[in-house]
């Protein structure tokens, strides 16, 4: 398994360093707007715990990042008008991460528009 390397950008966000769009922060975790959304509404989850991805999470960080992907899915449906919501991990290069820090996207969709990729 790879180690986690806290030069992340994402572990930066979380320590404050470099500025982000936040949405809310709980104790486990932080959402913010995705600096390039695939859609309108495009944001993510980022648990607070130093996982690299799914493959080195704890059951606890996954249990409670889900909980707040599924609170984000509902608002940010309603709050941009979507018609559904998909909810996307990457993990590894290979599986298309590109941030070695879990996180989930979620990312509001709307009939007959496809993601800007
Ligand atoms: O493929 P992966 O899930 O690792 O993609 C990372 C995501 O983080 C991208 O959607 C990118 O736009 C987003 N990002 C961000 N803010 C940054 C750096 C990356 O929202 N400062």
């Amino acid at each position: 398994m790879m180690p986690y390397d806290d030069t992340n950008i994402f572990a930066k966000i979380l320590r404050g360093e470099i500025p982000s769009t936040k949405i809310y922060e709980t104790d486990a975790v932080l959402a913010i707007m995705d600096i390039m959304p695939q859609s309108e509404g495009h944001c993510l989850v980022i648990p607070k715990s130093a996982s690299r991805n799914l493959l080195d999470a704890e059951d606890a960080a996954l249990q409670s990042a889900m909980v707040e992907v599924a609170r984000l899915a509902r608002a940010t449906k309603s709050a941009f008008g979507a018609d559904g919501v998909s909810v996307m991990q990457f993990n590894e290069a290979a599986g298309g991460q590109t941030v070695y820090h879990l996180h989930f996207h979620v990312i509001p969709r709307y009939e007959g528009l496809v993601l800007k990729g």
